[in-house]
């Protein structure tokens, strides 16, 4: 039995900490969803896909996870600032549609997208338009708190005063005193005391279509205060894992923390998970600065960044072969090598299940290869060198299969058993969909090799085979028609 010692990076203290849950054998693990105004970039699918390395081995070791993974319909404004249009309701009035369409069908679009890449769906996805109520019971215990003003219909988080009683940048180190200095008094914000609060509510413009009812206006809730809402609801005021992008990091993970500590006097987070960005051409992919890409573009081919297209698969094992802390660029030249990768190692897999063991044992320690796996996994979520690992039992099956070396029967059974563990359970590697245009062609391809063996048997006059396959081919719906042209054939 190998001993599970699982160490994560945690952001609030920089350093890597031994995983011990608040409930020993539970987590609770909450990730900021997408903002459902655009099309979910690849950039924001890599976030995405880190965290479901992280629950799918959380899983398999045994915990039982509650995932709780929101859907940011409501609050977030243009550059994530207190000041300026809701994004989902400028998508709205641009394509003269009602927001909540907008939120369905970037939501349907996003759903999609993750199945593509074979994510697990959480185990509740809550929207900040159904936890209005819960956000306005925060910001009342807040206020009662003496964390929080009222100016003219708006309630702000003060964060000066927070700062006397507790520790205002404890996660991404910013020092108040640069806060102040730093920040800029944006025109609409003169309501606030100090420029570095932030809005629990904002009272709406008459122009702010999504609003509703609260003790102080007519209005709507700050992008911070939904993520405090909804994971203190389902995860309780004191959980063990919170995850987003390494950019949520500072405003908004900063100002979950004060919110919560605000009001429960403790850190509502044990483990802080920062996944870090992809870039396209050594910068950030993001919506705002065109530099993106969309992964059904990618799947499809149809775009002008890369020559052919790439599977869901390939761009996924793509991700997993980078650790999810690091920087990673995405390019033809990386992808195509991740293509030859996923490529050798599901044909090993493959390969190996045809081989009948022998009694001798192959020069392959499964026990310390086993160590090896895990102890990548257990440091924090290393995927690159679990993959490496992977490599190292695709170089024993190749000699196995190629040069006939032995391998006996417990050797192929723990190797047959943890790749495909290690594969599909763990790093959420599926053997490649083909599309439908994929498998088009290659019906197009056997019917026209098909025809060809019909037109040979013709003139060599063996009119029994030329005939079985017209008649066979006719039965399966496939009608074959000489003309002068040759022989086409047309699907009914
Ligand atoms: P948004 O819809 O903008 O709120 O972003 C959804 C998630 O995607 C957040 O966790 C972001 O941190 C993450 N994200 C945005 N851009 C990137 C990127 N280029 N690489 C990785 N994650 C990203
Ligand atoms: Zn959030």
């Amino acid at each position: 039995m190998i001993d599970h010692s699982l160490v994560v990076l945690n952001s609030l203290s920089g350093k890597k900490e031994t995983f011990a849950p608040v409930n020993p054998g539970h987590v609770g693990m909450y990730v900021c969803g997408p903002t459902v105004y655009s099309n979910v970039h690849l950039g924001n699918c890599r976030t995405f896909i880190s965290f479901d390395l992280i629950y799918r081995y959380l899983k398999h070791l045994g915990y039982k996870v509650r995932y709780v993974r929101n859907i940011t319909d409501a609050g977030h404004l243009e550059n994530d600032e207190d000041v300026g249009e809701d994004r989902i309701a400028k998508k709205a009035r641009i394509e003269k549609i009602e927001p909540m369409e907008v939120v369905q069908f970037y939501t349907v679009d996003f759903h999609q997208v993750l199945e593509k890449f074979n994510t697990l769906p959480p185990g509740i996805e809550p929207t900040a338009t159904g936890h209005i109520i819960e956000q306005i019971e925060l910001i009342k215990e807040i206020l009662a708190a003496g964390f929080a003003y009222e100016v003219n219909g708006s309630v702000y988080f003060d964060v000066l005063k927070y700062n006397e009683a507790h520790h205002y940048g404890q996660l991404s180190g910013r020092k108040i005193e640069e806060l102040i200095h730093n920040t800029r008094s944006l025109d609409g914000q003169s309501d606030k005391k100090n420029p570095q609060d932030f809005a629990l509510w904002k009272k709406a413009e008459p122009q702010h279509i999504m609003r509703w009812p609260s003790p102080w206006s007519d209005g709507f809730p700050g992008w911070h205060l939904e993520c405090t809402a909804m994971s203190t609801k389902y995860l309780g005021a004191s959980f063990d894992i919170h995850g987003g992008g390494m950019d949520l990091k500072f405003p908004h993970h900063e100002c979950e923390i004060a919110q919560a500590q605000a009001i429960h006097n403790h850190p509502p987070v044990k483990y802080w998970l920062h996944a870090n960005m992809l870039t396209l051409n050594g910068k950030k992919m993001a919506k705002s600065t065109g530099n993106n890409i969309l992964p059904m573009d990618i799947f499809s081919g149809e775009n002008d960044k890369f020559k052919k297209p790439y599977s869901p698969e390939v761009v996924r094992f793509f991700m997993l072969q980078a650790h999810y802390t690091s920087i990673l660029d995405i390019s033809e030249d990386a992808l195509e090598a991740s293509e030859k990768g996923y490529y050798r190692l599901m044909e090993a897999v493959q390969q190996l299940a045809k081989v009948s063991p022998m009694n001798q044992a192959g020069n392959f320690d499964t026990d310390q290869w086993l160590k090896k796996c895990y102890a990548a996994m257990d440091d924090d979520f290393n995927s690159p060198l679990l993959i490496a690992q992977l490599f190292e039992a695709v170089k024993f099956i190749n000699l196995v299969v190629h040069k006939d070396h032995p391998i006996n029967k417990s050797q192929w059974e723990t190797l047959t058993k943890m790749l495909a563990v290690f594969i599909h359970d763990v790093l959420g590697i599926a053997p490649e969909q083909k599309s439908s245009n994929a498998n088009e062609e290659t019906l197009n391809k056997t019917i026209s090799l098909l025809i060809e063996l019909r037109n040979d048997a013709r003139i060599n006059k063996d009119f029994t085979t030329s005939d079985r396959i017209r008649d066979q081919l006719s039965e399966y719906g496939i009608q074959l028609k000489d003309g002068k042209e040759g022989t086409q054939f047309t699907l009914i």
